[in-house]
């Protein structure tokens, strides 16, 4: 069995892997696709200390941080059901195998609430974009769009309003589902719009993103609008949907952690996107990642030898 058993291989599973192979304990790290939503990212620019990087190439850095230790890594593969048992925990994966580690940490991360329309995969990282955090620079002095009129897209475009030149932000509803105090905010800025009952039915481009097409849900009309660039803010989704009900969740599903990265289940422990960690940022996966692994460290050398 391992001592610590790492469910996914992005930014805070490889963390947490390298954290606890440096204790000297045998660790194992399961994961669908090492570097995780890294992969999918063009310029990164705020993970501090790398002026810029790039997706892919982060992604390889952590695989290769991860090869210098001892970890048994176990690429391509797929967890599918955790249980507690008396002294291990088990890992069941969707090729069958079953696994028994003294603690694991969930690391399986999150991903965006895609809508689906043409043009939104042709353009992802041309254009379109997921992380206002992340990205809202790369508009600056562009004419954007928001789609999702909820906390999250509220929140996304009163930050863009700050860089980009304009921001119009397209709801699906007949009103915004923000609180009122950042819908306040939002109004009281002059560079944006907002449309409510508004379908966003297809992102148009050549090479990058030139516009977006609606439609007015009251009246039925299609309309268009010249922009620059789309972020689409429809919510962001824990991997968690194949935990059973042991590991306690918040109503959206993330896996909820106390400050040294434990959940309610003894010797297991999430780090990273997957957790209610207030955001989700690379370098804030990594940090809770660390957290996790040294958590399940202090949890072993607390336990009886079995
Ligand atoms: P993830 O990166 O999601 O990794 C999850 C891991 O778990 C993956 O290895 C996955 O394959 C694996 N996994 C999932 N389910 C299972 C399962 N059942 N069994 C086994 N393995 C599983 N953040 C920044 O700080 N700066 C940026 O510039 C930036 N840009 C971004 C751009 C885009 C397009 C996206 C999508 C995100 C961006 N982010 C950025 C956010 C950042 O990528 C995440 O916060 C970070 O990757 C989270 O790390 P994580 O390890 O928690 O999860």
């Amino acid at each position: 069995p391992y001592d610590v058993l790492v469910v996914g291989g992005g930014p805070a599973g490889a963390s947490a892997a390298i954290y606890a192979a440096r204790k000297g304990i045998r660790t194992g790290m399961v994961a669908e696709r090492i570097g995780g939503q890294v992969m999918d990212t063009s310029a990164i620019e705020n993970f501090i200390s790398v002026k810029e990087t790039e997706g892919p190439k982060l992604g390889a850095n952590l695989e290769a941080h991860v090869n210098e230790y001892d970890v048994d890594v176990m690429n391509l593969q797929r967890a599918k059901n955790i249980e507690r048992k008396d002294d291990y925990v088990e890992l069941e994966l969707e090729n069958g195998a079953v696994l028994k580690s003294k603690t694991a940490i969930l690391s399986t991360g999150a991903r965006w609430r895609n809508i689906g329309v043409p043009g939104e995969e042709e353009f992802k990282n041309k254009g379109v974009a997921y992380c206002p955090h992340c990205d809202a620079p790369l508009f600056e002095g562009k004419h954007v769009a928001v789609i999702g009129g909820g906390n999250s897209g509220i929140e996304a475009a009163i930050d863009l309003a700050g860089v980009v030149k304009h921001v119009t932000v397209l709801e699906f509803a007949p009103e915004l589902k923000a609180d009122s105090v950042l819908q306040d905010r939002l109004y009281s800025l002059p560079n944006v719009t907002v449309i409510t009952s508004a379908q966003t039915t297809e992102i148009t481009g050549d090479d990058t993103v030139n516009g977006i097409n609606y439609k007015d849900r009251e009246t039925d009309q299609m309309n268009h609008i010249e922009l620059q660039g789309v972020f689409v803010q429809i919510g962001l989704v824990p991997n968690t949907e194949w935990l059973g009900d042991d590991i306690d969740q918040t109503k959206m599903g993330e896996i909820m952690v106390d400050k040294k990265g434990a959940t309610n289940v003894p010797g297991i422990y999430a780090a990273g996107d997957c957790t209610d960690s207030a955001y989700k940022q690379i370098i804030i996966s990594m940090g809770s990642g660390a957290t996790a692994a040294l958590g399940a460290f202090d949890y072993l050398i607390r336990q009886a030898p079995v």
